[in-house]
């Protein structure tokens, strides 16, 4: 049985759903969540990106991972590294430059709650399914942290971070970069939601 709002006291009221069974057990409770492209999102996109010291937070970055925060709001990113694929860089780098990005939102007591990569590219490794807009990293970090996909939020400058949302009944919102093509911005507008920067999209996400 599933019982939306049954937790009735506390600040996460709005963002649970526990899922009980019959004797009214709590098997389950499930967390809105707000998924986020890494690179020209979190981070400045200086290309295939392997140097701790080249990791800029974007504008605003730690501020807006706050926000989710104090509203008890889980933040996932979500990413594809296909320069581990082709060669341009080893996983090391991916985890030295993910640790710099933690670094750096710690000093700004901000944090990530989990990553999720694709190290991928179907030229150079085949087909795969993690690879955004695959959903399987997705449907694997709903699984792992207990996430309800249907009421989160996708965040990215790229149409394939976004295009997700509609697979899991969510909400996908554009901040675009330097690098976002502006049909992809077009089409954004059109079927989903574009913010001006990452703050906003997400107040737009965290909005009651
Ligand atoms: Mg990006
Ligand atoms: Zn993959």
């Amino acid at each position: 049985m599933t019982s939306p709002g049954a937790r009735a006291d506390g600040p996460s009221r709005r963002i649970s759903l526990v899922i009980t069974d019959e004797h009214g057990e709590v098997l389950r409770e499930t967390r809105a969540a707000i998924f986020l492209d890494r690179d020209g999102t979190l981070i400045k996109d200086v290309g295939y990106i392997s140097r701790p010291d080249d990791v800029v937070l974007m504008p605003g970055a730690a501020g807006a991972l706050r926000s989710a925060h104090n509203r008890q709001r889980p933040v996932v990113i979500v990413t594809n590294q296909s320069g581990i694929a082709r060669g341009k860089f080893a996983e090391a780098d991916y985890l030295a430059v993910r640790k710099r990005i933690a670094e750096l939102l710690a000093e700004s007591a901000a944090y990530i709650d989990a990553e999720y990569v694709c190290p991928h590219h179907p030229d150079f490794t085949g087909p795969c399914d993690c690879r955004k807009p695959g959903v399987l990293l997705y449907e694997t970090a709903i699984r792992e942290h207990g996430l309800d996909g249907a009421r989160s939020a996708f965040i990215g400058d790229r149409w394939r971070d976004i295009a997700p949302a509609a697979h899991f009944g969510g909400r996908g919102i554009m901040v675009p970069s330097e690098s976002t093509p502006a049909d992809e911005i077009a089409r954004a507008r059109a079927e989903m939601e574009v913010a001006e920067t990452l703050q906003a999209a997400f107040d737009a996400a965290l909005a009651p």
